[in-house]
C-alpha cells in the first residue's frame, strides 16, 4: 500500500476555505443519481460522449502504475477511468464538500487496487501544501494531474491561475502529463462576434445549452465572465473565458509544456477508428450497434464547445 501510517489515517476531513461559494453551492446541490439514473439524462449522450474523450486523454497519457492527483474531481466520476488505467494512487480534491464525499464513498464502493485520498479544498486560492499530508505532497509524486472541465472556473483572476497552475506543477514529476478538458474560448469568442450589432442581449445556443455574455470586449486577459447553462450538468453558473495563447506561456513559466491541444470533434475525429479508442464508442454507449450517434444536432453541438489539452512537465 502508499505508506501504511497514510492507510490508518486515511482522510476525509473537510477543509472549506475560500469564497468560491457560487461554484461550491451548484455542485454540492446537484444529486447523486448515479449510474441508472443517468440513463434518464435528456442528455444522456453527451455525458457519453465526454466520457468517452476522457477516457481517450486518461489513455493516452496516463502512466501504469501512475500516481494520479485530481484536482476538481467532483463526484469522482472518473475514478474508474482511472483504474482501468490501472494507477496505484489517486488524490482527488475539490472545492464541494458534498462532492468529495460521495467522491470518497464511490471509491470504497468500487474496491480498486489503489489507494485513494479525498479532500475538499479551493484549490485556485490555496497551496496544496497546506492541506495534503506531507507523504502526498513530495516533489515529483506525482505522473499525473488532471483537471477536467473546470480548470476554466480560475480564470476569474491572474492571482487565482497562478495558484491553480502552482499547484499543478508543483509535485507533477518531470515528463509527467497534465491533462484537461475546458470550453474552447476561441469558438465561445466568435460565437460572440457573429451576433448582429444591435443584438443586446448576447446570448446564443440551442435547446441544450446557453452561453451569455455581459459584454463584448473585455479589458485585460482575465475575468472575462458568462454565463452558462447546460441541461442537466450545469445550472446558469459564471464562468470565464480562458486566453488559450496567454495561458500556454503562463504554464511555460511552471515549466509546462503544450504538447497536445484539441476540440472534442477533432478528437473524435482523430480516435473513432484507432484501436485503442475505436472500440471504446461502442462499450460506453456514444454510439449504437447500428454506428449511430447516442447525440442528437444539439448536444453534438454543444459537445464541440470543449477541447482537450496536455502538457509535459519539463
Ligand atoms: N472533474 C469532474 C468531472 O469531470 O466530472 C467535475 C467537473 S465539474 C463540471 C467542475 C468542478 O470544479 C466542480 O466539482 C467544482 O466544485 C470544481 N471547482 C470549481 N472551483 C474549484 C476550486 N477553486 N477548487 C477546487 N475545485 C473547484
Amino acid at each position: 500500500g502508499y505508506g501504511q501510517d497514510l492507510q490508518r489515517r486515511k482522510v476525509s476531513e473537510t477543509h472549506y476555505i475560500g469564497n468560491n461559494a457560487a461554484v461550491a453551492d451548484h455542485y454540492n446541490s446537484r444529486p447523486e443519481v448515479g449510474v441508472e439514473g443517468r440513463e434518464f439524462s435528456p442528455i444522456i449522450g453527451l455525458k457519453k460522449f465526454n466520457n468517452w474523450i476522457k477516457s481517450v486523454l486518461i489513455g493516452k497519457f496516463a502512466q501504469r502504475q501512475g500516481k494520479v492527483l485530481d484536482i476538481g474531481c467532483g463526484k469522482g466520476g472518473d475514478l474508474n477511468k482511472w483504474k482501468q488505467a490501472r494507477i496505484m494512487l489517486y488524490v482527488g480534491l475539490d472545492i464541494a464538500e458534498t462532492s468529495v464525499q460521495q467522491a470518497h464513498e464511490r471509491y470504497q464502493r468500487m474496491g480498486g487496487r489503489f489507494d485513494g485520498y479525498f479532500f475538499a479544498y479551493d484549490c485556485y486560492s490555496k497551496p496544496l501544501g497546506d492541506i495534503l499530508p506531507e507523504q502526498l505532497q513530495q516533489k515529483d509524486l506525482y505522473d499525473n494531474v488532471t483537471m477536467q472541465f473546470c480548470m476554466h472556473y480560475a480564470f476569474e483572476s491572474v492571482s487565482k491561475v497562478r495558484m491553480m497552475i502552482e499547484n499543478v506543477s508543483r509535485y507533477l514529476r518531470k515528463g509527467g502529463k497534465f491533462i484537461g478538458t475546458i470550453p474552447n474560448a476561441e469558438l465561445l469568442l466568435s460565437k460572440l462576434n457573429e451576433l448582429p450589432e444591435e443584438d443586446e442581449e448576447l446570448k446564443f445556443g440551442n435547446s441544450c445549452y446557453f452561453v451569455q455574455f455581459s459584454e463584448r470586449k473585455h479589458k485585460g486577459i482575465y475575468g472575462h465572465q458568462y454565463r452558462f447553462f447546460l441541461m442537466d450538468a450545469v445550472e446558469d453558473v459564471p464562468e470565464y473565458v480562458v486566453d488559450w495563447e496567454n495561458f500556454v506561456s503562463l504554464a511555460m513559466e511552471y515549466r509546462l509544456k503544450l504538447v497536445y491541444k484539441k476540440p472534442f470533434h477533432d478528437i473524435l475525429q482523430e480516435e473513432k477508428e484507432s484501436r485503442d479508442f475505436g472500440p471504446l464508442l461502442g462499450k460506453m454507449g456514444v454510439v449504437n450497434e447500428a454506428g449511430e450517434s447516442a447525440m442528437d444536432e444539439d448536444q453534438w453541438e454543444a459537445a464541440n464547445l470543449y477541447m482537450g489539452f496536455a502538457f509535459e512537465k519539463i
